[in-house]
């Protein structure tokens, strides 16, 4: 029986879905989420940034009967909720300060009267008496807790208040909990689980990878003029410039505004209101770029930024992760270019000599570190970022970044200075830091060196051939291969069974010590537009005033992939409408005729028709055409070659490039939608048995094909990476 009640409800969780919010299917993670709210468990989800958090709270608050409480850290993420709910025609409302006292007793009486389905409320309001006993006098089967990292004092962002909702709970004992957080550490996590009364099993962690977003680094040369370039790809697109200082945002600003950029700074040196105002006017469209600080961030949720630049280094991969994660929200491709100078390195450097305490001095080095291994890797660039949050093997084919991209550079043959470096950690006993390794190996007499007398040892001196700044490039890549493992507490350096492949000579090590000059990078495809580019204008610009109308932001009235869509389906009837991504019926209601009627005109003027198989095209055709559509000229190559009988091994041979990045070309071509003429020969290639294609593609039906690591583990680990690579290309046929 309570079986049967469960499926009703993940039905209606799903109609809901589809005809209030207009998407077809919820991301994996999303809906064991939902399923495990309205099974009435207490859930703990952790999602990146743009991952789909609140529709794990939105709709279970839609399918339950009475009122959700959400529990907000800032008023204006309650208030870009509510805009948005109530857009969609949801019964949404939020009690706090920068309410009129009007509406703040409208919103009291309408949730007396059971009107209300969402409440949202910072957690000191929840808990004043008054609020609480009005609560208590309402239906409540609800409670959302956002932002949930802030009730730990192990977080960044602990808020005391946070910690009192424990207290807000108990008082109804019968709703269900859930937590949401973009970030938190084992240790937060463990925190919010025990502060909520949340089991291991009811915690959901997707993946940290966001693979929409295009990562680059540039070697800092002339930090304007390759902003400037870059911006110029994105015009008319939302976009982020993080600066250090605030004097950097000031500064760059003014440029770029002197340029005829439509441009706002945003730092703590100005005053709130000008802030709020900058903040609104950028999510407003009025304004296309926001030069910032680290300040600006968390109070904004707008889904449709198109890049992020960071103009300085950040400190650590956390904060840079953050930052990036601000671009493409809402799941269209995004570009993030970070500039990096060694200057910076050095300044960053600085300000850890400041700190008091070693400890934190330490960590703080060690951050450092990682953040340069990321900045000066030539492999896949997700692989540092991703290892920073516990994601080891991310065996999948990166398509989005510099890297990946990018075969044309020269590795060299580092493989004896790198067991230099190893054999001289080992023979000064495991103990000490990257610096002193270093001093030793070429020869310093520093009075660190002297004093443990490794001026005696054979590795004395034997380092001449690189400076000290190569040496430790190399030592950061020797950590981040995990050849070398560094001590947290103490900083000391310690070899890894790898290393002795190493050293032995058993394992060649290949790396860079010098970045690529950018010249030679290929830069990501900009979001191609789908959709007949001066359609999608058009929309826009309709979309702009109709959001001014209502008083709301854009990306409100329809995002960015609807109005793409509407220029590619060519809808004509309000059935079609229905069909294009993001049209529920609340948004159908207000804006079909009046977007239909752009639409019909502009077909009838360049004699234009509705596509003939909308109403029919399928959730994934829909994903292939929102990308962009181009094959780089490697690509095709490959292709080509690979069609004429090369072998993948042949090939990574003929183009001096890993087994990884021929299949990365292979998925690429296919997921843009191409085809090849033989795609058996992906199977021949992987040397699957008939039985195991099936059983392959019935496991990329179930898990979705974007990550591999889910249909490897289905299918009992018996197929190899290098084979699902490849069957994976044949299934998206
Ligand atoms: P988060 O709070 O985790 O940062 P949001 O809840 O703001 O993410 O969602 C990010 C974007 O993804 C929004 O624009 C949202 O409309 C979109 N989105 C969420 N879930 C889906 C889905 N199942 N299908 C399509 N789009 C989705
Ligand atoms: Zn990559």
């Amino acid at each position: 029986m309570k079986l049967a009640t469960n499926t009703t409800k993940l039905k209606s969780a799903k109609h809901i879905l589809k005809n209030v919010f207009g998407f077809d299917q919820f991301r994996s993670t999303q809906q064991d989420i939902i399923d495990s709210v309205l099974q009435q468990r207490n859930t703990l989800a952790i999602m990146p940034t743009g991952g789909g958090k609140s529709l794990c709270y939105q709709i279970p608050a839609m399918v339950f009967d009475g009122l959700t409480i959400v529990i907000s850290p800032l008023i204006s993420l309650m208030q870009d909720q509510v805009r948005q709910l109530v857009e969609l025609d949801i019964p949404a409302v939020m009690l706090n300060s920068a309410l009129t006292t009007d509406v703040y007793q409208d919103n009291i009486a309408s949730l007396k009267d059971g009107k209300i389905k969402l409440l949202f409320l910072a957690p000191e309001t929840a808990l004043q008496p008054a609020i609480l006993s009005l609560l208590q006098s309402i239906n409540v089967p609800f409670i959302a807790i956002d932002e949930a990292h802030c009730i730990s004092e192990w977080g960044h962002e602990f808020r005391p208040e946070y910690r009192q909702l424990d207290r807000l709970v108990s008082c109804f004992p019968d709703a269900v909990t859930i937590a949401l957080t973009a970030t938190a550490t084992p240790r937060v996590r463990e925190d919010i689980k025990r502060q909520l009364n949340i089991t291991n099993d009811s915690e959901y962690i997707a993946s940290f990878d966001r693979p929409n977003l295009y990562l680059e680094v540039a070697l800092k040369e002339s930090a304007y003029a390759q902003t400037k370039a870059f911006i110029h790809k994105h015009e008319k697109q939302s976009g982020i410039v993080y600066c250090q200082s605030r004097s950097g945002v000031d500064e760059l600003t003014a440029k770029l505004k002197q340029d005829g950029y439509s441009v706002l700074p945003y730092h703590a040196g100005l005053n709130s209101q000008k802030r709020a105002t900058n903040q609104e006017q950028f999510v407003r469209d009025d304004a296309d770029i926001i030069v910032a600080t680290i300040a600006f961030g968390m109070g904004i949720n707008k889904p449709d930024v198109r890049y992020v630049v960071h103009y300085d280094l950040p400190k650590n991969i956390e904060s840079y992760y953050q930052q990036i994660g601000r671009a493409g929200r809402d799941g269209q491709d995004a570009d993030c270019l970070l500039l990096f100078g060694y200057g910076d390195t050095g300044k960053i450097r600085f300000f850890i000599e400041q700190m008091n305490n070693e400890h934190e001095k330490r960590l703080a080095t060690m951050h450092l570190n990682e953040m340069l291994a990321l900045a000066e890797t030539e492999d896949c660039r997700r692989v540092p970022l991703l290892q920073y949050f516990g994601e080891p093997d991310v065996s999948d084919t990166c398509v989005k970044c510099d890297n990946c991209l990018n075969d044309d550079k020269q590795k060299s043959d580092l493989t004896v200075p790198a067991q230099k470096f190893l054999s001289c950690v080992h023979r000064t006993g495991q103990r000490f830091g990257a610096g002193h390794i270093v001093d030793v190996l070429r020869g310093s007499n520093a009075e660190k060196v002297l004093q443990n007398q490794h001026n005696l040892l054979s590795t004395y001196d034997i380092g001449n051939e690189l400076n000290k700044k190569q040496w430790m490039t190399l030592s950061r890549q020797l950590i981040q291969k995990k050849m070398l493992q560094q001590d947290e507490q103490f900083g000391g350096l310690k070899l890894t069974q790898l290393a002795t492949d190493v050293l032995k000579g058993k394992v060649p090590f290949y790396a860079m010590l010098q970045q690529a000059t950018p010249e030679k990078r290929q830069t990501a495809s900009t979001s191609d537009v789908i959709g007949n580019i001066d359609l999608v204008a058009r929309l826009k610009a309709e979309r702009k005033k109709s959001a001014d109308k209502a008083n709301v932001p854009p990306y409100a009235i329809f995002s960015d992939r609807s109005l793409q869509e509407m220029a590619y389906y060519l809808p004509h009837s309000e059935q079609s409408m229905l069909q294009i991504h993001g049209v529920g019926s609340a948004k159908l209601l207000k804006y079909a005729e009046l977007f239909l009627s752009i639409i019909i005109d502009f077909c009838v003027q360049h004699d234009l028709h509705e596509f003939a198989n909308m109403q029919t095209a399928s959730a994934q055709v829909k994903k292939e055409i929102a990308k962009s559509s181009s094959v780089g000229s490697k690509t095709k190559e490959v292709v080509e070659q690979f069609e004429k009988g090369r072998s993948v091994a042949d090939l990574s041979r003929l183009l001096k490039v890993k087994d990884n990045t021929i299949y990365s070309h292979l998925y690429k071509y296919a997921q843009l939608g191409n085809k090849l003429v033989k795609p058996e020969r992906l199977i021949e290639e992987a040397k699957l048995t008939q039985e195991q294609v099936q059983d392959g593609i019935a496991a990329f039906e179930e898990h979705g094909s974007e990550r591999l690591k889910p249909v490897f583990e289905a299918l009992g680990e018996n197929i190899k990476y290098e084979q699902l690579h490849l069957l994976r290309a044949f299934y998206l046929h």
